[in-house]
């Protein structure tokens, strides 16, 4: 036996983690012997004493436990690091979406084998959350395997999120290697330019999971008047130009968000009469284009996540319900809505449960043509369902 520390489950607990579910719950634990630190390598076993896996100690949160490795002989170490992430980037090299582009989800935390670490490549420069007392505990070795797997110039911190709270961890942002990252990366995804601010923008600073989605865009906007709803720094918009829209509209509510999204289409050759940007609040705003009579060809609905609790879930549920109404009757017959959940408490089914209850109130006769996900360098392993979370559909309007 080794000497590390013992976590001994339950009887009958160990079920989840055969199947290769990688968290522990607290209430399953039977015991704790080794006085592991916060974030140390313990080893789980059965009640029965048998092995079950490698994990990450994490007193303070409700999941305990995070499993790195479910192979007794495996060493959780440096060489351990750069294997996974060596199997990570292997992973995504294949993926035809990202030959298109420089810029993908590195690390997909349970999805590539390493919870609570998410790591973000933009062109040259690393930008990672550690999420979980193991992370944190392991960042350096993190960073220097994550630097010599992908040969980045810099590997920058965004631990700024607030699920680190449960982990009794405090936010932390800067550099952790190599050279600061530009005030702006830029990027190219699919032929369209985007400007990121890794420092200031939302998560890692881009919506990496909207990859697919934006490029889903193709062959929809032809000459078409385009509302881009909660756009962010314009992600959607500038994919709309760059496949040939009329004219699109931005909305969203950080003034911030909308100063990038204006150089984000100008980076992508729009000019003034190509597109506007209105900062307010899609609720309200689109209430107003439907007493004006406004009506667009194609209308893209990526609201935050609304929801961070299961007592939330109805609320956001008449949330949803609220935009996709207003998005139905502000489209042109023979027009295309693209309506996204990003939160995974949302299922899919309940997603489009609550876009039919919308499409019934306004009478709205709207199909569904196509269903969309999270683009495919945030895989989801069958083990984990909890790994899908963003989802969508495109509607249409049949012409009459
Ligand atoms: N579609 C974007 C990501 C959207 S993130 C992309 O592909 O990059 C959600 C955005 O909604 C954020 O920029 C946030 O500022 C904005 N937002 C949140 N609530 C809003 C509201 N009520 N009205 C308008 N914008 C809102």
């Amino acid at each position: 036996m080794s000497k590390q520390p013992l976590l001994t489950l339950k009887p009958g607990r160990e079920k989840s983690l055969l199947r290769r579910h990688p968290w522990i719950f607290s209430g399953a634990v039977k015991n704790i012997s080794g006085n592991p630190a916060h974030g140390e390598t313990v080893q789980v076993v059965s009640a029965r004493n048998e092995f079950l896996a490698w994990a990450a100690w994490s007193p303070e949160s409700q999941i305990c436990g995070r499993a790195w490795s479910f192979d007794s002989n495996e060493a959780i170490d440096q060489e351990f690091f750069v294997k996974r992430f060596e199997q990570a980037l292997k992973l995504r090299q294949s993926q035809p979406a990202l030959k298109e582009t420089n810029a993908y989800r590195l690390i997909c935390s349970e999805a590539d084998g390493l919870p609570g670490i998410i790591i973000d490549r933009y062109d040259n420069f690393l930008v990672g959350q550690f999420l979980s007392c193991g992370a944190e505990g392991w960042k350096e070795a993190i960073v220097s395997a994550a630097m010599e797997v992908t040969d980045c110039k810099g590997f920058y911190e965004r631990s700024d999120v607030s699920v680190r709270g449960k982990e009794g961890l405090i936010e932390q942002t800067g550099l952790l290697a190599g050279e600061e990252p530009p005030e702006l990366i830029e990027i190219t995804e699919n032929g369209i330019k985007y400007l990121v601010d890794v420092r200031n923008g939302h998560k890692t600073g881009f919506y990496l999971d909207q990859r697919d989605n934006r490029a889903a865009l193709k062959g929809y906007c032809d000459g078409a008047e385009v509302l881009n709803c909660f756009s962010y720094t314009g992600g959607f918009g500038a994919a709309a130009h760059v496949f040939g829209a009329k004219k699109i509209t931005n909305i969203d509510s950080s003034d911030t968000a909308l100063e990038l999204a204006a150089r984000n289409m100008e980076l992508n050759g729009a000019g003034q009469d190509d597109y506007e940007n209105v900062r307010g609040d899609v609720f309200k705003l689109l209430r107003e284009y439907r007493k004006e009579g406004r009506k667009f060809d194609v209308i893209v609905l990526d609201p935050p996540k609304f929801i961070e609790s299961k007592a939330a879930l109805q609320r956001a549920s008449r949330g949803y319900k609220d935009i996709n109404m207003l998005g139905l009757q502000l489209l042109k017959p023979g027009g295309f809505l693209f309506t996204f959940s990003c939160s995974g408490l949302m299922t899919q089914d309940l997603f489009g449960k609550v876009v039919a209850g919308a499409a019934l109130d306004v009478q709205s006769d709207a199909v569904i043509i196509d269903r969309l996900n999270q683009s495919t360098d945030h895989p989801c392993p069958l083990s984990f369902p909890e790994g899908f979370y963003l989802k969508g559909l495109v509607l249409q309007i049949p012409e009459k």
